[in-house]
């Protein structure tokens, strides 16, 4: 599997950088974010390195659906009800870590729209 040398979620799949690993399997990771915006945050990336969502093609179509089963799989591991799943794509969305990777958030009222 191809990891970019000076990816932080790449240096997270390969365990040079430690986290707090909620699920992984052969494609995907879940781990908790380092800066939570909720009570509960964590993140579910791909094993394979995609810098952003709008770089996908149509070969990465069952990892993107993985990507949000286990999102909703770790939830309820985690004892959540209701939470939000986010992605962002690009600068102008707040992505900071060209990674693709989604954000859920639970544990407190989330308002609508966000921010
Ligand atoms: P985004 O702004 O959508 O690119 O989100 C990046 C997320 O990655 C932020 O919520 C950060 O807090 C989180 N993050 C950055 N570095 C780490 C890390 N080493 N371990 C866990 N989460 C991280």
């Amino acid at each position: 599997m191809a990891l970019e040398d000076d990816c932080i979620f790449c240096k997270i799949v390969s365990k040079e950088i430690p986290s707090t690993i909620l699920w992984e399997d052969d494609d995907v990771l879940a781990f908790r974010d380092i800066n939570p915006a909720a009570p509960h945050h964590f993140l579910v990336i791909p094993r394979k390195h995609i810098a952003k969502l709008s770089d996908a093609d149509a070969t990465d179509s069952e990892l993107l659906g993985k990507l949000l089963f286990t999102a909703a799989a770790v939830a309820k591991k985690e004892g959540l009800e209701g939470y939000r799943v986010v992605i962002n794509n690009g600068a102008k969305a707040g992505q900071t870590v060209w990674h693709i990777h989604l954000h859920v958030l639970g544990g407190r009222p989330l308002r609508w729209p966000p921010g």
